[in-house]
């Protein structure tokens, strides 16, 4: 068990000047408030934040965030409020604790627009002060440590979140030793027999590893020396669990056909010696092809810096060795947290973090996209990144996620070379633009003035940059066609009643129109307009003077423009949310009351609203942001009726045509068309088109013509 005093002393080592008092003061009020509290292991529930404040001790942490980790589950976990840890602690303290409380109360095993929305906060409260984020590992690292004095249905939650959210966030800010530990701890909690069989298999080699280790260790210090190449530090280790079991599983394999089981690694003082000693290596041993990776002159998008190459040892067993400097080595181990040692202060400070680029990028993302699917998936590849490093023709190196393409290249160099691009060249050779970026690839993009990105493109691209950038774009140029649509459509109405809309939008009336529907200039109303969502016939009724209104016949107060819509417009279908949208049924399938239907935002025409079962439907599917609830009202009785054609095939016999009609005629239904014709296959077709009321009365009406003998099949015309 940790004692407090032992954590001072830790604090004081690294930094002689800490604010004792605070952690004093911090310890005691936590101990307080957790007083008679006992963990699942019976120990006394104070052990826990004590354990953590160590573990951010171990990171060199500032006083707030130790401060902040002896406190962190006293909200949640006592009646203490938050606003007291304010009024009794440092604001920024109470800021952590905060932090912390909020991400430790989200359940990422949820549904997908959950896990997005509880993603969203976790970024907002890391971009806000990142100890939060460390605070929240600490806890957690913890926590896994001590998993196993939880009942056992309780385990598999935590280690899987663990496994799904805190590792690859650890991994992301670059904090390998952490996310090591936690990647380890799950493994073992949830697949408790794979653990023990590896584990039991690893330990039966591992006393011949060990030997092999030292050899080696032997062998590079004595050829370091020799050569003299200055080093720090010679060791070796067995690969974790966790990396050989993905890499059995992955590959299929048995323990022994495993890839470097044993890694070596020198720490130098200069990144000359790192490749001095790699030079050595390759000179004592020779290389995998393919297996050397320059992480130095190409870090790893967490920041990451190393020489990794594998060589096959004397008897052909493959080792790997990786090689860095002390500086390298502090920051693979720790990566952000290594940033807040000994500093104080926000992360607004620390603007050149690359983690924290990349968790700001994840959030502009993230304001962009809708369907939380998107989001999920997108932050799926951002998290267990798979890096392609390519290259620009004069040699400067770009690092992208797995996947990406020519498309993500462009934008990387700039915004406007990415709209602007038509090709790309790769290796001196024309590819398509949805072509996939491979390691050393050397990228030339073909622009071409004026292009714009098309939407296909989100398809291909792999970077959050770069799909934020086209959206933003489409989007952008979708409002302008949108509001020259509307005004377009406007204008034209008002003429009607020698009004234009540069005299109306100046207008008193024109301008509560504007306020009621949340825009702050004409053209939001005309995008409005343009995107469907304001019908021109209902700002016409409350811009235009009443008098003037009357002079015209009610027929001619529809909008020209619209007529082709209004044939369809439909007064019983209602926007959920919103009365005040055009509305009309899709000619495609032509829905009736009473099936399930789902809306659409067209350009300029209104909502139109298709039968859920419609195959357009699926193919509108691709931009799931102009998908609109729609239903029927179910306010008043239906007075309208939609004409449905049926087309019917029969036995070719006479009375056939007569009998349709009759029995029609007998369930109350109108026929508002009626073909009959014989078919080349010796049968009767009848094309008849009916009014109907609702779904319930077009089965009825087909049941009652389906019991017709010689009545072979009945379809509804689409
Ligand atoms: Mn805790």
């Amino acid at each position: 068990m940790i004692r407090f005093e032992d954590l001072l002393e830790k604090v004081r080592a690294y930094s002689p000047d800490a604010d004792v008092e605070l952690l004093r003061r911090a310890y005691v009020f936590s101990a307080f408030e957790h007083r008679g509290q006992v963990r699942h292991s019976g120990e006394p529930y104070l052990i826990h934040p004590l354990a953590v404040a160590d573990l951010l001790a171990d990171m060199k942490l500032d006083v707030v965030a130790i401060a902040a980790g002896l406190l962190h589950d006293v909200v949640e976990d006592t009646l203490t409020t938050i606003d007291r840890i304010r009024d009794l602690f440092d604001p920024e303290v109470a800021h952590v604790v905060e932090g912390v409380t909020k991400i430790s109360a989200i359940r990422f095993s949820s549904s997908e627009a959950r896990q997005a929305e509880n993603f969203r906060k976790m970024l907002l409260a890391m971009v806000d002060d990142i100890r939060v984020i460390l605070v929240k590992l600490a806890d957690r690292l913890h926590n896994m440590r001590t998993l196993s004095h939880l009942p056992e249905e309780k385990r598999t939650p935590v280690a899987k979140e663990t496994l799904d959210i805190y590792a690859p966030i650890a991994n992301r800010l670059g904090m390998s030793k952490v996310k090591n530990e936690l990647e380890e701890l799950s493994f073992r909690h949830l697949e408790p027999q794979s653990y023990e069989a590896l584990r039991i298999k690893v330990d039966a080699k591992r006393r011949a590893a060990e030997g092999l280790i030292d050899r080696l260790t032997d062998i590079i210090e004595t050829k370091l020396r020799d050569a003299a190449v200055p080093f720090v530090e010679v060791s070796g280790r067995i690969k974790r669990l966790w990396s050989i079991h993905q890499k059995l599983r992955r590959q299929r394999i048995d323990l022994n056909q495993v890839y470097d089981f044993v890694a070596l690694r020198i720490i130098t003082n200069s990144v000359r010696d790192c490749y001095a000693a790699l030079g050595i290596i390759h000179q004592t041993w020779s290389p995998v092809p393919g297996r050397i990776k320059d992480f130095i002159a190409m870090p790893r998008p967490n920041g990451y810096q190393s020489l990794h190459t594998s060589v096959i040892g004397e008897n052909g067993t493959p080792f790997e060795v990786q090689i860095r400097t002390v500086e390298m080595h502090v920051m693979a181990e720790e990566g952000i947290a290594a940033h807040w040692k000994y500093k104080e202060g926000r992360v607004s400070d620390h603007k050149d973090d690359r983690a924290l680029q990349w968790l700001r990028q994840l959030l502009e993302y993230q304001q962009e996209v809708r369907d939380p699917r998107e989001f999920i998936q997108h932050l799926k590849v951002e998290l267990y990144p798979d890096e392609v490093y390519a290259f620009t023709p004069k040699g400067e190196v770009k690092v992208f996620p797995r996947g990406a393409t020519p498309i993500d290249f462009a934008y990387a160099i700039h915004t406007g070379v990415g709209h602007q691009c038509v090709g790309a060249r790769v290796n001196g050779k024309m590819v398509p633009l949805r072509a996939r970026l491979r390691n050393g690839d050397i990228v030339e993009i073909v622009t071409s003035a004026g292009h714009k990105p098309s939407r296909d493109w989100l398809n291909y691209v792999a970077t959050s940059h770069a799909r934020y950038k086209i959206k933003h774009l489409i989007r952008l140029e979708e409002r302008a066609r949108a509001i020259d649509l509307g005004r377009k459509m406007l204008d034209k109405e008002l003429r009607r009643f020698d009004l234009t809309v540069k005299g109306v939008v100046e207008t008193e009336p024109f301008t509560k129109v504007l306020n009621e529907n949340g825009g702050s200039k004409p053209d939001d109303l005309f995008a409005q307009i343009g995107y469907g969502m304001l019908s021109v016939k209902q700002l016409l009724s409350k811009i235009v003077p009443a008098d003037r209104l009357n002079e015209k016949a009610p027929e001619a107060a529809v909008p020209t423009t619209s007529r082709r819509i209004s044939d369809g417009t439909d007064n019983q279908i209602k926007v959920r949310g919103s009365d005040d949208v055009l509305v009309f049924r899709a000619r495609c399938c032509n829905p009736i009351r009473g099936e399930k239907i789902v809306g659409y935002v067209t350009r300029g025409k209104g909502v139109s609203v298709h039968s859920a079962t419609c195959s357009n439907v699926i193919n509108l599917l691709y931009d799931p942001e102009r998908r609109i609830d729609v239903e029927w009202d179910k306010g008043e009785a239906p007075a309208a009726s939609y004409p449905v054609k049926l087309t019917m095939k029969l036995e070719d016999r006479k009375g056939m045509l007569a009998a349709v009609s009759a029995r029609i005629a007998d369930i109350n239904t109108n026929i508002k068309n009626l073909e009959a014709r014989t078919d080349d296959d010796q049968c009767a077709r009848i094309d008849v088109t009916i009014e109907i009321s609702d779904l319930k009365h077009l089965d009825t009406v087909m049941a009652s013509l389906r019991g017709i003998e010689g009545v072979l099949d009945i379809e509804r015309g689409r």
